[in-house]
């Protein structure tokens, strides 16, 4: 084994002085705004028909669950706010004037450099709704473009064409939102290697500052999961679709971006704030059907349905239905597995400060995976290597 591994891991056992650390005070806040035109057939997220009565009954039941969470928010500070969804812009903008007013007046202040991000589709995309966005103080836009090829698009159940979505990122672009992400998707049922160097090419060219790249996956309880035989022979093969990952790295690394996070690219100075305090254990507060929290080193969900959820805050209780509290040293396993998500790795020494000691069956698993060449260890930096980035799933299973 390298000596820079052994001394990590060597200094790292002298640190029992360390203790974990106060509660932090940076914190995020995300909404889940469920409407959706339509239900693609591949989405797994909590969704609802996009209808008036409903979107009353949700911003009724988020002021009272506004309400009811303001002593979490006394001496914290908010650094990152989320609109997701569903499609966010499928309520008004006063709605968000409203949940923005209630933010500004609550007890926790705004950073002056809080990401402030909302969750779009390229067919909702207008340029006076985006300058009405812009002026609200939404200072960032994810879209869902997902796919820059229309017979993909068309596969997916998407209402978007190609030309479409790259009209949508020069509208929100010229609306004064300089700071855009786009989803894109691989691993799609006879996507071949030509067609996603077409729409790399085509990204290229986009004003964006940041992509997330996911591959399909057949979630329950969707319709491409009941059509899962019949998809499976059209999807690339192992080889191919490793091809089009690497492809897409490759093609993105040469360029202006970073590959910050396993499925995650950015420019100069865009990381995404709000997934990164995902990635780092920030503590975050979910509101809305079915948004999960971290807090106070639980995880926790609100009931995936609006009358419940609307009901059990109407009756003074809580609408959690699912709360997860790991106990020492799993919970640490978890945290550490999540954080080496990050290319930049983990600050061991930090880690512990921040969450506790690691034990000495986990200081054996990181030796392990050191000497086997998915990880790196650095002074007191662990980090995935390309073949740790490569097996990263076996790589956290084997932690956790
Ligand atoms: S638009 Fe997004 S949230 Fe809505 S159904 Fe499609 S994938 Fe799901």
């Amino acid at each position: 084994m390298p000596k820079t591994g052994e001394n990590a891991l060597a200094t790292l056992l002298c640190g029992a002085d360390l203790r974990p650390s106060e509660s932090p005070r940076e914190i995020s806040l995300y909404f889940h705004i469920p409407f959706c035109a339509k239900k693609c057939p591949y989405c797994h997220f909590f969704v609802l028909p996009d209808k008036e009565a409903l979107k009353t009954e949700l911003l009724g039941a988020l002021a009272l669950e506004w309400k009811r969470n303001l002593p979490y928010l006394v001496g914290k500070q908010i650094v990152s706010i989320y609109f997701g969804g569903g499609t966010p812009t499928r309520l008004s903008p006063d709605a968000f004037a409203t949940i923005l007013e209630w933010i500004a007046q609550g007890p926790a202040p705004i950073d002056k450099e809080c990401e402030i991000t909302l969750e779009a589709n390229p067919d909702d995309i207008s340029a006076p709704l985006m300058q009405t966005f812009a002026a609200l103080g939404i200072n960032r836009v994810s879209l869902g473009v997902q796919s820059l090829d229309d017979s993909h698009l068309s596969l997916l159940g998407r209402r978007h064409s190609a030309t479409r979505a790259i009209d949508a990122v020069h509208t929100v672009a010229q609306s004064g939102i300089s700071n855009i992400s786009i989803d894109l998707m691989y691993d799609l049922p006879e996507q071949t290697l030509d067609s996603w160097k077409r729409t790399l090419l085509a990204v290229e060219h986009l004003p964006i500052t940041h992509l997330s790249l996911y591959n399909l996956t057949f979630e329950p309880h969707t319709a491409f999961f009941r059509k899962k035989q019949q998809l499976t022979p059209l999807l690339p093969t192992p080889e191919l679709s490793l091809q089009l990952l690497n492809e897409a790295v490759q093609f993105l690394t040469q360029t202006a971006w970073t590959r910050y996070e396993i499925s995650a690219f950015a420019k100069q100075g865009a990381r995404s704030k709000h997934n990164c305090g995902y990635w780092t254990a920030r503590p975050f507060l979910g509101y809305g059907p079915s948004a999960f929290s971290y807090w106070d080193k639980k995880r926790f969900r609100n009931v995936a349905h609006l009358k419940s959820y609307a009901q059990a805050l109407q009756d003074n209780r809580s609408p959690v239905d699912f709360t997860e509290q790991l106990p020492f040293p799993d919970n640490l396993k978890e945290l550490l597995a999540v954080e080496l998500r990050l290319l930049d790795g983990v600050n061991l020494h930090t880690f512990q400060a921040r969450h506790g000691i690691l034990p000495p069956d986990l200081l054996a698993t990181l030796q392990e995976l050191h000497t086997k060449g998915w990880l790196s260890l650095d002074k007191d930096r662990a980090s995935l290597t390309k073949q740790g980035l490569l097996f990263y799933d076996s790589l956290a299973e084997t932690i956790i």
